[in-house]
């Protein structure tokens, strides 16, 4: 067999590694809305953002027509730790399958955060180092960013003062003692440190806090204390650009071989992944150089891009941070709880946003026991035990793959592998057990979130 000359894995050697991240808001013909300030909602300047993030990443935030940015040699000797991260021929799920379809996944979880995450982490914290700060703050749900960015501060000696939503902090020790052994203070959220904090822990007695909170008290201790800033695991252009080396080194493996992927699947909670890996790919549709099908994959209890909305939303529930044009279910949108912490954001990146309404790309949504079987199923025989969050990816590579078992044709996936799934183990057991729900919001329920939506 022909194909059988592929191997599994294909490695690229360090010198192939990309020197440069791409940004594809140089080649987007409509450039994602601004970010605008939420007290007098005019676009933010370089200069109020400055007060919140590093300068270097407010430039990169605010760059819509640079393709190609310089990856500073400090961070790519940091990536070469950890990459370039495996792109794997699924022969063994292909063949479990009888699909005459070719899978190939991007492995992003072979570093000790679990997950892609730390493609960014590091360059935040570069940049915060350079500029001659302290420290960082920022917010962690399911704990994998809070991890990442804790591994980035300790190589780069930053402080790292992490908000770990309350139920989390509980409920997942493990993740905590991780980042703690990296350096990092972890403070469950809503803490007695903050005025927002305070406040919740006053109006809601009891609470075990939210995202959304996490992000506000993370922003407050940035904004508070001389020397720090805050930091953000997703959503954000800066971050798309920073993860565009998964798509880079993906093409750049496939290109070795002369392989052309017909579609393209990422699970999409921010967007990062998936807007990440498709870059470069995208790049070439927009400039009308290939053709590709794109996927986003989102759970069907937080579903942004299939039944939200496009339009400007606070990206935090206590509404200090910028407004972002986007699809969204509303930013007091409380998803029932799913598994997958990762994906449980109400928003989606501004620039998956803007390529989704303007047809570039697809999105469907999946339910949790669906996703839960196909990474069982993936487990079983590609030995990979992945996260909930990247089991979106595969539940939907894994059909896209028996429709090809129907039709005989012989399309070639490629879907973004984000992490591992060590930590979700109480997921996984409620899988097993059967007491796993999948619960769909009501059409009434979003409507009454989306009603909240800012008038801008
Ligand atoms: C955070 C996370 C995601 C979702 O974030 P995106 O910004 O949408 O990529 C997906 N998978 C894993 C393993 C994660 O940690």
């Amino acid at each position: 067999m022909a194909s059988k000359e592929i191997p599994y894995k294909i490695y690229l050697e360090e010198n192939e590694m990309p020197t440069q991240w791409y940004n594809v808001r140089a080649d987007m013909k409509n450039k994602p809305a601004p970010l605008l300030n939420p007290g007098t909602l005019q676009p933010m300047t370089a200069q109020e953002l400055g007060g919140v993030f590093c300068d270097e990443l407010v430039a990169q935030e605010l760059d819509n027509d640079t393709a190609y940015i310089d990856i500073p040699d400090e961070i790519r000797d940091f990536y070469k730790m950890y990459r370039p991260s495996p792109l794997v021929r699924a022969y063994c799920l292909e063949k479990k399958l009888g699909t005459p379809a070719k899978i190939y996944y991007k492995f992003e979880g072979n570093n000790t955060s679990g997950s892609h995450k730390l493609n960014s982490a590091i360059a935040q914290a570069y940049y915060a180092k350079k500029q001659g700060l302290k420290g960082v703050t920022t917010e962690t749900g399911a704990g994998q960013w809070g991890t990442a960015l804790s591994m980035a501060c300790s190589y780069l000696d930053l402080d790292c003062k992490v908000y770990m939503v309350k139920c989390s902090y509980e409920q997942k020790p493990f993740r905590r003692e991780v980042m703690r052994t990296y350096g990092a203070s972890v403070t469950p959220s809503p803490s007695m440190e903050t005025n927002i904090g305070k406040k919740m822990n006053a109006d809601h007695p009891g609470t075990t806090g939210s995202l959304g909170c996490a992000i506000s008290e993370a922003v407050e201790v940035a904004t508070s204390l001389e020397g720090y800033r805050y930091v953000l695991g997703s959503v954000l252009n800066q971050v798309l650009l920073h993860q565009s080396v998964i798509g880079l080194e993906a093409k750049a493996a496939l290109d070795k071989y002369g392989i052309k992927p017909d579609i393209i699947i990422g699970c999409a909670g921010g967007g990062s992944n998936l807007g990440g890996l498709m870059s470069p790919f995208m790049g070439e549709k927009l400039r009308g150089e290939a053709d590709y099908e794109f996927i986003a994959v989102e759970p069907s209890s937080c579903p942004s891009l299939t039944r939200g909305k496009f339009a400007y939303d606070f990206c935090d529930t206590g509404m200090v941070c910028p407004l972002a044009k986007m699809y969204t279910l509303g930013s007091n949108y409380i998803p029932a709880p799913n598994h997958a912490g990762g994906l449980r954001y109400h928003g989606m990146s501004p620039v998956v946003s803007q390529l989704y309404a303007d047809g570039y790309m697809r999105a469907v949504s999946v339910k949790q026991t669906d996703v839960f079987a196909a990474a069982e199923q993936f487990a079983r025989v590609e030995g990979i035990l992945p996260a909930p969050e990247s089991s979106h990816a595969i539940k939907v590579a894994i059909d896209e793959a028996l429709k090809c078992k129907e039709t005989g044709e012989e399309k070639t996936i490629l879907f973004g592998l984000t992490g591992t799934g060590y930590f979700d183990m109480y997921a996984y057991e409620a899988f097993h057990n059967g007491t796993m729900e999948c619960y769909l919001p009501t059409d009434e329920e979003i409507a009454e979130s989306l009603a909240k939506l800012p008038q801008v």
